[in-house]
């Protein structure tokens, strides 16, 4: 269902206030993968300087009005708090076991918001202030915990999955994205709306800022004493890359595509300009680099640079010793 919807620059400092929490983002692909058919996520960067891009006002409104599909981080590394809360579900019983989970935030008080997803929903939880991402994981392992709701990654291939997906992150890295509500999803070529109000960005966006925010005094009363549960711990600490759903620029440590610019799929392959043989005003044709898409740590030259050679060439040469990155 295509709508073409207006945005208004109001609207889209509405948006940045519910959630945007740090100016970096990632935008969803608008071809997929021909390897996978999905549509991955990849963080944008500016022509010439090669910088990556921020969000503006004018990104959001581009997203609302559905000519974008951005994804949103949820931890600020500077403070390693968030703005909010989301829980992905995406399995069979998804809807009711977020239903079961927004009904026990109800009884603490705590207001929500369910957003449609592909496959299951999302639900969403505003914060009054920015708060830890450690303390918003254990409250929500915890609900999970009293209801049995499945959490993925404790054990379980199936279960919910908690944005912000780390208690911490080290400065420079970002965690995991997730889409940004009311946009279009490119795979499903579609918008999905919350429940509970008109599905118009107006009337989605009001019911949004009218929900109650969760405080911080709210939530040390409800982890107080509590820790993230040791089998999830050790799966999300430090700032490990889980590699949820940013397959491409989402690794703390060195990627080559963080260093290659106009990359293009070519069956299971990112192909672009060889860094190296650039350097000798090689690869005019810029297809001799190819880089694995689903683990981009495999690169190779066609025209035989070695991986010494391509990581000399971008500035970031292999650390004597280090032999696997
Ligand atoms: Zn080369």
């Amino acid at each position: 269902m295509k709508q073409r919807l207006t945005a208004t620059p109001a609207l889209a400092r509405t948006y940045m206030d519910l959630f945007v929490n740090r100016r970096a983002f990632t935008l969803q692909s608008m071809r997929p993968l021909p390897a996978t058919g999905r549509h991955y996520y990849y963080r944008s960067k500016e022509r010439d300087s090669g910088a990556p891009l921020l969000l503006t006002e004018k990104t959001v409104a581009d997203h609302l009005e559905g000519k974008i599909t951005i994804g949103l981080y949820a931890i600020n590394p500077l403070n390693q708090r968030c703005k909010w809360v989301a829980i992905d579900a995406d399995y069979a019983d998804a809807m009711d076991d977020l239903i079961k989970l927004q009904h026990q935030l109800t009884q603490d008080g705590v207001e929500s918001a369910l957003e449609m997803s592909k496959r299951g929903g999302h639900l969403w939880i505003f914060l009054a202030v920015p708060l830890l991402a450690r303390k918003c994981r254990i409250y929500i392992y915890d609900l999970a915990q009293k209801l049995g709701v499945p959490v993925k990654g404790s054990g379980l291939a199936e279960g919910i999955e908690v944005f912000p997906k780390h208690d911490e992150i080290r400065q420079g890295a970002f965690g995991n994205a997730i889409r940004g509500p009311l946009g279009i999803h490119r795979g499903a070529k579609r918008r999905f709306w919350f429940y509970g109000a008109d599905y118009t960005l107006d009337a989605q966006i009001q019911f949004l800022t009218s929900l109650r925010r969760l405080t911080e005094d709210e939530l040390d009363r409800f982890t107080a004493g509590r820790e993230v549960p040791s089998n999830l711990a050790k799966l999300h600490s430090g700032a490990g890359p889980a590699n949820g759903n940013e397959p491409r620029r989402n690794r703390p440590a060195f990627c080559i595509l963080d260093y290659v610019s106009e990359t293009r799929v070519v069956g299971r392959n990112y192909v672009t300009r060889c860094p190296s043989c650039a350097l000798r005003d090689r690869d005019r044709g810029r297809d001799n680099l190819a880089i694995l898409v689903s683990n981009p740590r495999f690169y190779q030259c066609w025209a035989g640079c070695t991986k010494e050679m391509i990581r000399a060439a971008v500035g970031k040469p292999i650390p004597i010793g280090a032999r696997h990155e």
